[in-house]
Order: structure tokens, then sequence, then C-alpha cells
């Protein structure tokens, strides 16, 4: 008996050391506001199980501007845990509206506004933006309703609250439309080529003269080239095709028709790395990034496989994305 309460005692005792231990330090926000173009990567995995990536999201911060381009599953949580300025999210810009690019966006709306965000929030994507943007702020209203009760009106204002969709319209398919000019950023959106998902965006960043594209997600596309043409940073989905490939035969071959198509569908409307690269060298991108990797490279062979060949047609420098990772672009001019 005196040993066991003996052996309860060293238990807590190494629970609350062990809790001592794990205290949280406050860790200090980064300087955001230094003149540079900064990108931090909120997001690089797919809809596909991964225990380190979130889904679908690229931040751009730039002065007082901060957007996030697409909030995927667990995103949020990486803009949290990444310090970036959540009280100043400025735009939110969806590619399209596949679940793994708009599933924390209630969490964008209603953490940015807990964070002390003033201004309602826009939330700009291709047309059918409205229904999206419609849909979360009905599933968060009971939610917006009871943090206004308890923290009251001057501390969470419900106007604030609120998310406000912007449909991009483009006049042509090979057409840039300016989605906003301010505070020195400039942001263009064009179509890319995700087929049937129709039409489905990616943006360009401008600023103090440094460029950031983000792909969404797309099949090689010529019109991404385009309108990519001279980035500093090029960040593009890949898929890994032939590991596709295999998996689809590997399902085949179990009797799992249903996972077998799935897998193969999923091919046609992504860039393999290589058709990627093919893009960064026409564009003239002085750094590709990889987002949205597919399958997620948690082997060696997978990273292997991911950067196989992409030398032979791209000059640039590579980059595997993971969550968290920051390039800062200091002005050109
Ligand atoms: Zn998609
Ligand atoms: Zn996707």
């Amino acid at each position: 008996m005196k040993n066991c309460l003996h052996l309860l005692v060293s238990f807590q005792l190494l629970l609350l050391t062990s809790f001592a231990l794990a205290q949280p330090t406050v860790p200090t926000a980064p300087n955001f506001d230094d003149g540079q173009l900064h990108v931090v990567l909120c997001g690089t995995g797919s809809p596909l199980p991964d225990a380190n990536r979130a889904q679908a999201c690229t931040a751009i911060i730039a002065g007082n501007e901060f957007v996030v381009v697409d909030v995927g599953s667990g995103s949020w949580r990486k803009v949290a845990v990444n310090n970036l300025p959540a009280q100043n999210l400025s735009a939110v810009l969806l590619t399209h509206f596949h679940s793994d690019h708009i599933g924390d966006l209630g969490e964008a709306v209603m953490q940015s506004w807990a964070a002390g965000r003033t201004q309602k929030l826009n939330v700009y994507g291709p047309p059918g933006v409205e229904k999206v943007v419609a849909g979360f702020t009905q599933a968060y209203a009971l939610d917006t309703d009871y943090r206004v009760l308890h923290h009251g009106e001057e501390l969470m204002p419900r106007a604030a609250a609120a998310a406000v969709a912007q449909p991009i319209k483009l006049k042509s398919d090979d057409a840039a439309a300016l989605v906003f000019d301010r505070n020195g950023l400039k942001v263009t959106a064009f179509k890319v080529n995700h087929d049937p998902v129709t039409p489905a965006y990616g943006y360009r960043f401008e600023y103090k003269g440094r460029v950031v594209v983000v792909s969404g997600d797309t099949a090689k596309s010529d019109n991404l080239a385009k309108h990519a043409a001279g980035a500093d940073l090029l960040i593009h989905e890949v898929l890994v095709k032939p590991l596709l490939q295999f998996a689809a035969s590997n399902f085949e071959r179990a009797g799992n028709q249903r996972r077998a198509k799935m897998s193969r569908d999923i091919i046609n409307y992504h860039a393999s790395p290589v058709e990627a690269a093919e893009v960064a060298a026409v564009a003239k991108a002085e750094t590709l990034v990889f987002t949205h990797i597919v399958p997620s490279p948690n082997t060696p062979q997978i990273e292997q496989a991911l950067t196989r060949g992409v030398g032979d047609v791209y000059k640039g420098k590579v980059v595997v994305g993971n969550d968290g990772m920051r390039f800062d672009l200091p002005p050109k001019n």
C-alpha cells in the first residue's frame, strides 16, 4: 500500500514536472511589416490522409496586407502556429471549391474576427463563391451569436464577423482579371486547367518589383505559364503520376474497382513534377516550389520520385514545400 502511494505520488510529480516542462513559451511574432514580400506555406497537403501536412493554403504578407490563397482543412492551425497576423487578414482567395481548398473557411473568418479583425472579410473566387460563403456563414451563425453575447459587441462587433463573397469574372479564357491593387500589392486572377472543375483560378501577386504566383489545382497549363512570366516564386501543385498509376493497378488487383477508378481519375487534372517544371521553364520562374503534394513525400522513394527528371527541363531552384516554410523577398525597386 505504501509502495502504491509512493508510486502514485511519483507519478503525479512526474506529471506535474512534465506539465511544467511543457508550458508553452510565448513565441515572438515575426516582423512581417519590413517592406519585403513574404510567403508562408500554411498547407502543402492534399485530400489524402497526412499527419504532417494541412490541406491547401498559401499565405502572402506584404505590409498591412495579409492574404491567404485557399483554406483547406487544418490550414488555419498552421496560420496560428506560425504566428501569422490573423487580425490583419485582409482577403481570402479561393482557387476553386474542392473541399481540400475550402474546409477551413469558417475558421479563417471566425478566428481572424476573434483575433481582432475590424473589417468585413472579402472572399474572392470563381463564380460560385457566393454559395460557398453563404453556406459557411449559415453554419457559423450560432457561433457568431454566442461570441457577441459572451464577449460583447465592443470586443467582437458583429459587423466585422461577416464574410463577403466577391466573384471574379474573366473577360476571356486567357485574360487576367484584377482582384485588387492596394497598399502596393497587386493581385490578378487567371484561368488554369482543372476540368471538369471550371473555372479554376491561379493568382499572381506583385509587390515592390517581386512576383509570386500560386497555381491552384491544375493539369499542365500554358495559360499558367503565360501569367507566371518572370515570377520569383512559382508555387505549383504536383502529383507523382506513376505512383498513382501503380496504386490504381494495386487496387484493381485487389478487386477494389472503386478506388482504382478514383486513383486514375485524379491523374488527369493534376500536373506531374516534370510538367510543373516545364511550366516554370517557359515562365522563366526563378524558383519552383512544390505544394499540394500527392502522394505525401513521407518516404525517401517518394521524395526521389518528386524530383526525378525535373532538372532536365528546368534549371532554376526547386523546393519541395513543407508546412510552415517561409520565403522573404526583399524589394527589387
Ligand atoms: Zn481540386
Ligand atoms: Zn486540391
